[in-house]
C-alpha cells in the first residue's frame, strides 16, 4: 500500500489549545511547499565544459583508437542525450595497456618519493583548476546534482592526491618498520556512483607507492576519467604511468585475467566481487574488494532528533541512494518512532528531486535505465511483503530522464526483501528496537559489513555500541562523512582491504 502520511501534532511543540492568541499561526511546512510559498526559482548551472564527440583509450601516454573500432554511446541520463562515443577495449587493447603499464614501471618506481609527490600535487592542483569543468562532466554523465559533485565528488577527488602527494617521500613513516616497495601494474575497476572520486581513491595511492595503473571506469560514467587522463597529459606525467581504458564487465574481466598483472582493485557489486576472488584465487596477484553495503543508522531516544533528521537525509537520500555505505536501514527507538516518522516525513516533502544541472536540486537522475528498473522492483518486493511505503516528496519529475522519488517504507520485517538486499537508490527502510541490545543484534543481523551510523547524546553509549558493530566505518551523530585520511571498507560480504589512509598505503606496498 502506497500512502502520504497526516501532519501529526509534535508533543514537543505544545498543544494548539494554550497558544497565546496574538502567536503567529504555525506555517504547516508541507502544505507551504505544496502551495509552491517556497519555491526557489531555477538557478541552472551555466559552464558547458567541452566534450568531444569520440574518445579513444588512454595507453601509454595518449588516445589510441580500440582495436576493433568499436565505440558505445554515454548518455546524460537527466535527458537521455547521447554526450559522447567512448571506445570499447577488447582483451588485446587491455593487453596493451598492461604493457604499456609495465613498461612504465621501473622508471616511475625508480624515482625519488619527493619526485612523484610532485607529479601527484600537480595533478592535484590541477583538478582544483579544472574543478568546475569537473563537477559538470561528473553531473551530466552520472546524473547526480550538480551542488553535490561540485562540493564533495571534485574537492574530495582532489584532496586524495595531495593527501597521498604528501606520503609519497615518507612512506618509510607511514608503515614503520618496514621498507616499503611497489607491488608493480595495478588492474583497478570502479564503479558509476563516485567516477572521479573512486577514481581518486584507487590511482592516488598506487602512484605515492610507486605502482602503475591500467583503470576502468564504469560503462555509463567515462567522462570524468577521459578528463582525468588529459589532466595526465597536461601536467606531464610520464607516459604509462597511467592508462585509463573504456568499456564494458568484458573489458573489466580482461583486466583481472590477465596474466601480467599483479593487483587487482576493485569496487562495485558483491556478485561481481566474488566472482573476481575466485578467478584471483589461483594466481599470485594481491586483492582488494570493497563491495556493497545494507548501512543501519541507529536512533536512540535520546538523539538530538533534528540533528538525526538531517542524518538520516544524508545517509539514504545523498547522491541518489546510489551509495554503497547509504543508510538505507533505519533503527528506530520505539518510543521515539512516531516523531521520527512524522519529522521525516516534513523534512523530506521539502526536497528537490529534478534538474540535477540546477544548483537547488537535492535528489538528481537515476543513474541508468537498468539501476531504475532495478530499483522499481524493490518498490513493489517492498509493498507486495506487506511494508508500508510513504512517498511524500512534493516534486514534479521530468518527462524525460530515469527518475525515482525518494521514498521511506515502515512496517518493515528485519526478513523483508528491502531490509537484506542493496537496493542503490533513494529507498529507506524504518524498523525499531528497544535496547541497545536489539540494535546491536538488529543491526548485525546482515551478510554485509561496510558501514553504520550511531545517534545519542551519551558519550559511553556512542563508544559500547559502536565497537560492537560489525561494520568497517561506524559514524557517530553523523553520517556519510568522508576525509582521506579515514581507512574506508568493509567486513563480511562488503569486501576486504581499506582504501584511504595509512591503511590504504599497505594495499598498494609489498
Ligand atoms: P558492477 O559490480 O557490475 O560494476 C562495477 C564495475 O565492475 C564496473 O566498472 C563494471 O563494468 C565492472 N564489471 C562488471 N562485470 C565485471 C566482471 N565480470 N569482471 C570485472 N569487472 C566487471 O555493478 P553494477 O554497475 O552492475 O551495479 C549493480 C549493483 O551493484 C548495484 O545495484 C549496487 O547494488 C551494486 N554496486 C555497488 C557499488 C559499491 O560501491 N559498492 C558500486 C556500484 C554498484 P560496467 O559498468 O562497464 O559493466
Amino acid at each position: 500500500m502506497s500512502i502520504v502520511s497526516k501532519p501529526k501534532s509534535d508533543p514537543s511543540s505544545g498543544s494548539s489549545n494554550t497558544k497565546h492568541p496574538h502567536a503567529p499561526a504555525r506555517l504547516d511546512l508541507r502544505a507551504a511547499i505544496g502551495g509552491g510559498i517556497f519555491e526557489y526559482a531555477p538557478a541552472p548551472e551555466s559552464v558547458r565544459p567541452e566534450i568531444r564527440d569520440k574518445y579513444g583509450l588512454f595507453i601509454g601516454g595518449e588516445f589510441v583508437d580500440p582495436e576493433s573500432g568499436g565505440f558505445f554511446p554515454t548518455i546524460n541520463p537527466a535527458t537521455e542525450d547521447t554526450l559522447s562515443m567512448v571506445g570499447e577495449a577488447s582483451a588485446s587493447d587491455v593487453d596493451r595497456a598492461v604493457r604499456a603499464a609495465r613498461e612504465a614501471l621501473p622508471a616511475w618506481a625508480g624515482l625519488s618519493g619527493k619526485d612523484r609527490g610532485k607529479h601527484l600535487y600537480r595533478i592535484a592542483r590541477r583538478m582544483q583548476e579544472r574543478a568546475r569543468e569537473l563537477a559538470v562532466l561528473e553531473t551530466l554523465d552520472g546524473g547526480k546534482p550538480i551542488k553535490e559533485s561540485r562540493d564533495l565528488d571534485i574537492p574530495l577527488a582532489a584532496a586524495h592526491f595531495f593527501y597521498h602527494a604528501g606520503w609519497a617521500d615518507k612512506l618509510r613513516f607511514a608503515l614503520p618498520g618496514r621498507d616499503p616497495k611497489p607491488i608493480g601494474v595495478c588492474g583497478q575497476i570502479i564503479p558509476w556512483n563516485f567516477p572521479l572520486l573512486m577514481l581518486s581513491w584507487k590511482i592516488a595511492p598506487a602512484l605515492a607507492c610507486g605502482n602503475t595503473v591500467v583503470l576502468k571506469p564504469a560503462e555509463t560514467t567515462s567522462l570524468t576519467a577521459l578528463r582525468f587522463a588529459q589532466i595526465c597529459q597536461e601536467v606531464g606525467l610520464p607516459r604509462g604511468v597511467v592508462n585509463i581504458i573504456t568499456g564494458a564487465g568484458e573489458t573489466g574481466r580482461a583486466i583481472v585475467e590477465h596474466t601480467d598483472i599483479d593487483k587487482v582493485a576493485f569496487t562495485g557489486s558483491t556478485s561481481v566481487g566474488k566472482a573476481i576472488a575466485k578467478a584471483v584465487a589461483p594466481t599470485q596477484k594481491k586483492l582488494t574488494l570493497e563491495l556493497g553495503g545494507k548501512g543501519a543508522n541507529i536512533i536512540f531516544e535520546d538523539a538530538s532528533l533534528d540533528q538525526a533528521i538531517e542524518g538520516i537525509i544524508e545517509g539514504i537520500y545523498f547522491n541518489q541512494g546510489h551509495v554503497c555505505c547509504a543508510g538505507s536501514r533505519l533503527f528506530v527507538q520505539e518510543s521515539i518512532l512516531d516523531r521520527v516518522v512524522d519529522k521525516l516525513t516534513d523534512r523530506m516533502s521539502t526536497l528537490r528531486v529534478g534538474d540535477p544541472m540546477d544548483k537547488n536540486t537535492d535528489v538528481g537522475a537515476i543513474n541508468s535505465k537498468e539501476q531504475l528498473a532495478t530499483i522499481e522492483q524493490y518498490l513493489a518486493t517492498g509493498e507486495d511483503e506487506g511494508a508500508m511505503r510513504h512517498d511524500v516528496c512534493q516534486s514534479t519529475l521530468p518527462g524525460k530522464g530515469f527518475w525515482c522519488k525518494p521514498c521511506f517504507y515502515t512496517g518493515v520485517q528485519p526478513s523483508h526483501t528491502i531490509a537484506r538486499e542493496e537496493i542503490f537508490g533513494p529507498v529507506l527502510a524504518v524498523l525499531s528496537f528497544r535496547t541497545p541490545e536489539e540494535a546491536i543484534s538488529r543491526a548485525n543481523n546482515s551478510p554485509y559489513g561496510l558501514a553504520a551510523g550511531v545517534w545519542t547524546d551519551k558519550g559511553s553509549k556512542i563508544f559500547d555500541v559502536a565497537k560492537r558493530l560489525d561494520a568497517g566505518i561506524v559514524w557517530l551523530n553523523s553520517y556519510n562523512k568522508f576525509d582521506p585520511t579515514s581507512p574506508f571498507g568493509g567486513y563480511k560480504e562488503s569486501g576486504f582491504g581499506r582504501e584511504g589512509g595509512r591503511h590504504g598505503l599497505m594495499a598498494y606496498c609489498k
